[in-house]
Order: structure tokens, then sequence, then C-alpha cells
């Protein structure tokens, strides 16, 4: 099979967690095994989020008095990028994956008038209290909005359109190498007369996987998070989780913007585009979840 996994940015660093470089390691060398035996078996896409690393490296370039602006988001991801990309890469071949894996720096065009420029919904950084997500706001110029029980910065999230780097990765898989791409939903770009340019945004890693899943023609596609599968009524006494599903029994339900949503989004896009499977579980559960044994199972009937 040929699968795309797409790593959420809150599963390499739980929520209330110190940022530290060591913490995430190793959440990556945990779930490395169960990845390595499916990279050894598959055609293997590894995709990641980058939510709370790209806001740690933000807050970083906004108090470096050595600089005449902060860096552009579209820079701080291809940072991410090449980080997380690297410690997948050694994580993997610490747990064994013989088979070569790559972390391509990967762009993500989007367009300059997509809709998510005017209205932020992706949340990046750590999480606030409401006072001084405010105070920060004020200071930095930032919109913050609610994510649970505390409030963090948003930023645009527009729609990936076309993904630059996909035929070098489709060369890469058909030489059974692994590739990690378009990390953090891949660099924001857009496209103009003269050629490429960052933008401040950083695009949802759930939208770019279904993306590439659909573009690279995938079986599967796996969004791997710190839930263990979708809720109906999440976070209330009602609320219930999704088994077995199909396109028929998720119309008509919502899920929040800048998390749950956009998992389900991605999954109801590439089942309908490509009419593989889609699933979204724990990424404590990799093995079971690729299996279609956890998690939420989504198919078109
Ligand atoms: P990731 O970094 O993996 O993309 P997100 O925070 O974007 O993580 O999305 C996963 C989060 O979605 C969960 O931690 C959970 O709090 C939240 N969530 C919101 N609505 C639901 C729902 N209906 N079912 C499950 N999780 C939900
Ligand atoms: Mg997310």
């Amino acid at each position: 099979m040929r699968i795309v996994i797409a790593l959420g940015g809150n599963a390499l660093l739980r929520r209330g967690e110190k940022p530290d470089a060591a913490v995430q390691l190793a959440h990556l060398v945990a779930a490395a095994p169960a990845l390595a035996k499916i990279a050894a078996e598959h055609e293997l896409v590894l995709v990641h989020g980058n939510g709370p690393q790209v806001g740690l490296l933000a807050l970083e370039s906004i108090a470096d008095r050595s600089l005449t602006r902060s860096y552009p988001l579209s820079d701080l991801v291809a940072e991410t990028q090449g980080m997380i990309g690297y410690w997948l890469q050694q994580a993997l071949r610490n747990a064994g994956l013989g088979r070569p894996v790559v972390t391509l720096i990967t762009q993500a065009v989007v367009a300059t008038d997509d809709p998510g420029f005017e209205h932020p919904t992706k949340f990046i950084g750590s999480g606030y209290t409401e006072d001084k997500a405010y105070q920060l706001a004020k200071r930095n110029d930032w919109t913050v909005r609610r994510d649970g029980n505390s409030w963090r910065r948003v930023v645009p999230s527009p729609k990936p359109q076309r993904i630059v780097e996909l035929d070098t990765a489709e060369l890469l898989l058909r030489n059974q190498t692994t590739v990690i791409l378009a990390g953090g939903g891949g660099v924001p770009v857009t496209e103009g007369p003269d050629g490429l340019t960052g933008v401040e945004a950083v695009v949802d890693k759930d939208y770019v996987a279904a993306l590439v899943a659909t573009e690279l023609k995938a079986d599967l596609l796996v969004m791997l998070t710190d839930v263990p599968a979708v809720y109906l009524d999440y976070g209330t006494s009602t609320e219930r989780a999704l088994h077995d599903i199909t396109l028929a029994d998720i119309a008509g339900h919502t899920f929040p913007p800048g998390s749950m949503g956009p998992k389900v989004a991605a999954a109801r896009q590439f089942v309908t585009e490509a009419s593989g499977r889609a699933a979204i579980g724990s990424l404590d559960d990799t093995t079971a979840v690729v299996a279609g044994s956890a998690g939420t199972q989504l198919s078109s009937s």
C-alpha cells in the first residue's frame, strides 16, 4: 500500500508539557518502532504538524533585539521542517528502518485571495491565560482565541492548492524511500509574476496531507493525534467515539476549526476524491489505526 500518515504537532508535544527538544524527541522515539515497521512494509509518506514548534520560534524571533523585524512565518515553517524531519529520520533509523528516509523541504502554494488570510484559525505556540493572551496580542499585534482551557495565538491558514516538490516525492517513493514532506503544512508560498514568495501563514497539515494523499494516489490517509478517535458531543457527558463510519454518517456534523475540524474535512476530502480509506486516531495506537482496528475509520460507503 501507499500510505500517507500525518503526525500532529500536539502529539509531539502534549498540552502543558515544556517545549524542550528532549521532550519532543522522546515522543518520536516512542512512536518510531510502529512507524518504522509500516515504512518497511509500505510506501510511506510522513507529514507532520508544527503548531507548538513554529509558535516557539516565532516568540524567539520576536524577542530577538538584533533583528530589524522578526522572521516571516514561512521561514519559520521551513526551520521546523528541517528540525522535526531530522528528529524523525534519526528516530526511524534508530528504530531499525533499513530503507532510506529523507526529508523534503516542501512549499505549498496558496491563493493570494484565500479567505483564510482574513480569518485566522490556526493555533500556534503554547496556551496562556486569557489576560496574558490579550496582553501579548496587544503587544505583538496577534489574534488570540480560546483552545480548550487556554488561549493561544491564531494565524491565517489558507488552503494548499499545489505542492511544489511532489514530483520529487513520487520518484523517491518509487525507489523505496520513505519521504517526510510538507511538514507544518508546507512552507506557505504564493505564485506571482516573479515566481514563488513566502507568506505570513501556517497551512494546516491535515489539509496538506489530504492533498498529498490524493495527488500521490495513496490507498490510505491516517491522521495521528492526541485523542483516540473523533467524538460526537466532544467534551460533554454524552460524548461518544466514532469507529467505522461512512461519508453519509458524518454528513451534517460539525467539528471545531483549528483542531478536529480540519482532520474530518481532510478525511472527507480524501475519501471523496480518491475513494481510499481515511483514519483518525492516537499516535499511541499507530499500528491498529493503520490496520483499521482502532480510531475513527472513514470510508465512502
Ligand atoms: P494535532 O496537532 O494533532 O493536529 P489538534 O489540536 O489540531 O491536534 O486536534 C486534536 C484535538 O482536537 C484534540 O486534542 C481534541 O482536544 C480536539 N477536538 C475537538 N473536537 C473534537 C472531537 N469532536 N473529537 C475529538 N477531538 C476533538
Ligand atoms: Mg491540528
